[in-house]
């Protein structure tokens, strides 16, 4: 099976077909840095960096960009509230943004362009949009003449007439149409403002992504991604920007993708309703990897409610994952012997047969939660093999480790664990400490040995002893 995705534009599942063999163009939105950003902006971020990984995975060369969004009211508001400039502000929460994301296990784009860095590309797209004779200029602002867009509301299934009857009439607004917005903001007082052709002024939020993506996916790219929320206005005005800029009659994005909400108390976890957590918070509260594994839980498409129980049931679900990945650690030092009579080439094919079903799983639009399910099925798998064995040849090892190594390097939900990486000072201190606790042990020296014991448990270190010694793992 290959790739199919539920693509917003026809509303149906669809064979992922790239416009270049082998190569994928993915843009992103990203997040406008005039904050930490909170538990509901990390779901785009975690799943679409999680089918990034999955379609090289599948052996794409993959151009991801995200942008950030450091120009806008939002930005501007929060600065004069802060006193500092707009600039600091975005360096601020930019370098915040790069943290969190970090310490989520999010990977990097290819590029993370900055609106106030591309304002020639900005005007450029303006340009060829009012020369394409679908924007006009009014008082030092631009905008997009919607009635010289028939297709407007192909993406959101709206017609013009239901979104002329919902747009908001604002009487200080110079233009045409209510539904008319701007590319272009003419400047007000103590607001940045950039020179262009039709008088200083910043650029409206959606030209931004127009304008970036062309720069570094081209015209017309492959897979436009963000949350539910966006489809409409955003990304619906990003199309038609984009594609009354480049007029080549080809659409400005083939797939697009967007994630359902996260929701806390069944509402949208967002700033304005003031029921967020913020990542930063998260993080601190929750093992990092558990937030990951609470979101790939469910469909991308789905909504999903932030509970501290959901939380914790994905805490326990990632702690079943690094036991399984310790143990076959700690038994490949204990147990592995060519001579055992345990059946390789059924291990194998069984194997492999749980990693058909997880690409299965992946190439139907992404579907990371069936995938999870299949990685407990590879872990019941290990498990049983190690439960019912008492010595397993090298192969098996070997198998079990690249299979859990490449599921974690897609979903990134198991994370090494300290206890493999013997050449690691701090793990052979450990390795010291448990030596000589074994040794209290085989002296009785029982005191010695709870106090060994506790000065680990301390330093979040769990003890566990087995018949073939003593085993131990990081907490969460
Ligand atoms: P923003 O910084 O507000 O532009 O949002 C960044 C990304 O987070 C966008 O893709 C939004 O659609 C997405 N987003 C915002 N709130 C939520 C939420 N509660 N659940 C899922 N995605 C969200
Ligand atoms: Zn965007």
């Amino acid at each position: 099976m290959s790739l199919v995705l539920f693509n917003d534009l026809t509303r149906k599942k669809e064979k992922f077909i790239p416009i270049k063999e082998g190569h994928v163009s993915f843009y992103s939105c990203g997040p406008t840095v005039y904050d930490y950003f909170h538990v509901g902006n990390a779901r785009p971020f975690i799943v679409f960096d999680v089918l990034r990984r999955w379609l090289e995975h599948s052996g794409y060369k993959v151009t991801f960009v995200q942008n950030f969004t450091d120009i806008d009211d939002k930005m501007i508001h929060r600065a004069h509230k802060e006193n500092i400039t707009v600039k600091e502000l975005a360096e601020k929460f930019i370098s915040e943004y790069n943290k969190d994301a970090e310490a989520l296990g999010i990977r990097k784009p290819d590029v993370s362009p900055r609106a106030t860095e591309h304002i020639p590309e900005i005007i450029n797209t303006i340009e060829k949009i009012i020369a394409n004779g679908h924007a006009y200029v009014s008082e030092g602002d631009v905008y997009f003449d919607i009635q010289s867009w028939p297709k407007y509301g192909s993406l959101c299934k709206q017609n013009l007439e239901d979104l002329e009857a919902g747009a908001r009439v604002d009487p200080t607004e110079k233009k045409k149409d209510p539904l008319d917005f701007a590319l272009w903001k003419a400047e007000k007082p103590g607001e940045p403002s950039w020179e262009s052709p039709w008088g200083k002024g910043r650029p409206g939020w959606h030209i931004e992504c127009s304008a970036m993506s062309s720069k570094y996916l081209g015209e017309n790219i492959d897979i436009h991604s963000g949350g539910v929320d966006l489809m409409f206005p955003h990304h619906e005005n990003e199309a038609a920007q984009s594609e009354a800029a480049s007029n080549n009659g080809k659409p400005f994005v083939n797939y697009w993708l967007h994630n359902g909400f996260l929701l806390i108390d069944s509402e949208k976890m967002s700033k304005s309703l003031g029921n967020f957590l913020t990542a930063r918070a998260a993080i601190e509260k929750y093992p990092p990897l558990a937030l990951r594994f609470f979101m790939l839980s469910a469909h991308y498409r789905s909504p999903i409610n932030f509970t501290p129980e959901g939380l914790e049931q994905a805490a326990a679900g990632v702690m079943r994952l690094r036991n399984c990945k310790i143990d076959l650690d700690f038994a490949s030092h204990t147990r592995k012997n060519n001579k055992s009579d345990f059946d390789i080439n059924k291990f194998e094919s069984e194997l492999n047969e749980l990693d058909k079903k997880f690409a299965e799983a992946m190439d139907d639009d992404f579907n990371t939660a069936a995938a999870m399910g299949i990685l407990f099925d590879v872990v019941y798998l290990i498990n049983t093999s190690l439960k019912e064995h008492e010595f397993l040849p090298e192969e098996f090892f070997e198998s079990s480790l690249k299979a859990l190594n490449t599921y974690d390097e897609i979903l990134g939900v198991i994370g090494s664990d300290d206890s493999e990486s013997e050449n690691d000072d701090e793990s052979k201190e450990i390795e010291k400490l448990i030596s000589e606790r074994t040794e209290a042990r085989k002296n009785k020296n029982f005191a010695r040995s709870d106090e060994i014991r506790n000065l680990l448990k301390a330093r979040g270190i769990v003890l566990e002893d087995t018949p073939q010694g003593t085993k131990w793992k990081r907490e969460l």
